[in-house]
């Protein structure tokens, strides 16, 4: 074999080799096509008839920009070799991805006067691409969802974060509004700076032994802030667990149900006060019958005895026992069932009870009470037991202003269609700030007050068609005043 023999073997073999792996056409120097291999037709499915005499604007997909392909242009015409990847169209529509080299052939004067362009299929590359971005997209906005999932949690709830042994690591704002603590404060230590000692040390032990075992733990806990006062709230622990199954953070939300747990502190209240109120009814009833055998023999002694200094003695036995027999009678109303009964009664014995109810204890905090009434009768309808509640609280709530005694005037005055009653005492008076709140429930600035005092006599006014004001000073005093319908 000579060498020319070998050498044109040798390209043979290399075109072979090209044409087996490889996608190639030939363009004349106006871009008109004069050859393609089998693989351009395998790939961009038309035959070698309906390719020859046209140009490559056959395959074009319309995905890349004009500039992309004059860019191209430019580049060969100058008789350099250019590189890209190329997506085309195939004659049924379907796409495909190409990299492509066309290299330029010059003649004498350096102009091309033929380019060869050599495209390998990467239409597998380009879709493993495709999803690759696609999968970083997701990840992307799943990262945003997240990001918008803890923007709400943040400002939804108390969140805080710590370490596997449980010191603080991280807290929201509305962990420090409510625990009043600063984040400097809080940071470093364990959440034991919160504890209320009201739940037991097993409490806390069952929770650890559960997060630590990456247990997400729910509980409602006591709380205390940074100044004494208690709160409660609606826990939930989600361990973080590393690769070996540790827990190696916690992440602590929590819901503030103060007002709930109000509530139902309250609800057991008031169910323990009406069993108490059904029970004073019965000891009333039990009271009543060795009243009345007291009163007799009390009245008999009385006429039996000659010496004018005992009599004086059995005046006042009398009176005493007419002081329980009222007070039984009192206790007895006021515990009997409250249906609305709206009758006409007189407001002065109402409000005369009222204050003969509270007399003792007024006299006990040095409360001086001082009635104007301008009239012994004012007729209005309502329920009687109704009413009393509102004044009892009324005189309670001044009787609780003074805490080191004064004067409460209770006024009485008629006008055209309305009766108004002022409750004026020289307390410590509501700031202006907190007027706003009166009535809602369980507003209260005691340490001891359910705050549903006023809320009940604003619902009981509202019924009876009445209205109720507020005035006062801090540190002089406070008058409220009722007004109803008068008959
Ligand atoms: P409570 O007496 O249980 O606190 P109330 O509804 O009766 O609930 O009263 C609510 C709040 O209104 C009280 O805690 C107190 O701050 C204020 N208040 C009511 N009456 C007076 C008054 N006469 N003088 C000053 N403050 C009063
Ligand atoms: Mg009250």
């Amino acid at each position: 074999m000579n060498s020319t023999n070998a050498f044109s073997n040798f390209t043979t073999d290399i075109k072979y080799a090209l044409d087996a792996t490889t996608i190639i056409a030939i363009t004349d120097c106006k871009g008109e096509i004069i050859y393609v291999n089998d693989k351009f037709c395998t790939i961009s499915k038309y035959t070698r008839e309906e390719l020859i005499g046209q140009d490559h604007r056959i395959l074009n997909s319309g995905h890349h920009h004009k500039q992309f392909f004059h860019t191209m242009y430019k580049t060969i015409l100058k008789g350099i070799v250019w590189t890209g990847e190329i997506k085309n169209k195939s004659k049924d529509g379907t796409y495909y991805w190409v990299h492509t080299t066309i290299v330029p052939f010059l003649d004498k004067h350096g102009k091309p006067y033929q380019y060869i362009s050599i495209r390998t299929d990467i239409t597998d590359r380009k879709a493993t691409e495709e999803n690759l971005k696609n999968t970083l997209k997701v990840l992307a906005n799943t990262n945003k969802e997240l990001a918008d999932i803890k923007h709400a949690l943040d400002a939804s709830s108390i969140l805080a974060i710590t370490d596997n042994k449980g010191i603080i690591t991280y807290v929201n704002d509305t962990f420090c509004e409510i625990s009043k603590y600063s984040r400097e404060e809080l940071i470093g230590r364990s959440h034991s700076i919160l504890n209320s000692s009201y739940h037991q040390p097993s409490f806390f032990k069952d929770m650890w032994k559960k997060i630590g075992k990456g247990n997400i733990w729910k509980g409602e806990v006591k709380n205390v802030t940074k100044d004494g006062k208690e709160y409660w709230v609606d826990t939930t622990i989600v361990p973080f667990l590393n690769d070996k199954g540790k827990p190696y953070q916690y992440v602590a939300i929590r819901k503030d149900i103060s007002d709930r747990k109000k509530v139902e502190e309250m609800i057991l209240r008031s169910e323990k006060l009406a069993l108490i109120g059904e029970l004073a009814a019965g000891v009333a009833h039990e009271i009543r019958n060795p009243l009345t055998s007291l009163r007799g023999y009390t009245e008999f002694l009385k006429d039996e005895t000659i010496e004018e200094e005992k009599q004086q003695y059995f005046d006042i036995l009398l009176d005493e026992i007419e002081r329980i027999d009222f007070i039984v009678d009192e206790f007895m109303l006021l515990a009997k069932p409250k249906i609305l009964k709206f009758n006409q009664k007189n407001l002065i014995s109402i409000l005369n009870h009222t204050i003969t109810f509270l007399k003792t204890e007024a006299k006990y905090k040095r409360v001086v009470i001082t009635t104007d009434f301008n009239s012994d009768e004012i007729i209005v309808e309502c329920d009687e037991n109704q009413l009393k509640q509102v004044f009892l609280n009324l005189v309670k709530n001044a009787i609780e202003a003074m805490p080191t005694g004064g004067n409460l005037y209770i006024r009485v005055r008629q006008n055209k269609k309305t009766v108004s009653i002022d409750f004026q005492d020289e307390g410590v008076g509501i700031p202006k700030e907190k007027l706003q709140h009166l009535g809602e429930p369980f507003y209260s600035t005691k340490e001891y007050g359910n705050g549903l005092g006023l809320m009940v006599c604003f619902k009981i006014i509202h019924d009876h068609k009445g209205t109720i004001f507020v005035d006062s000073e801090v540190n002089h005093g406070t008058t409220f005043t009722i007004t109803i319908p008068n008959l």
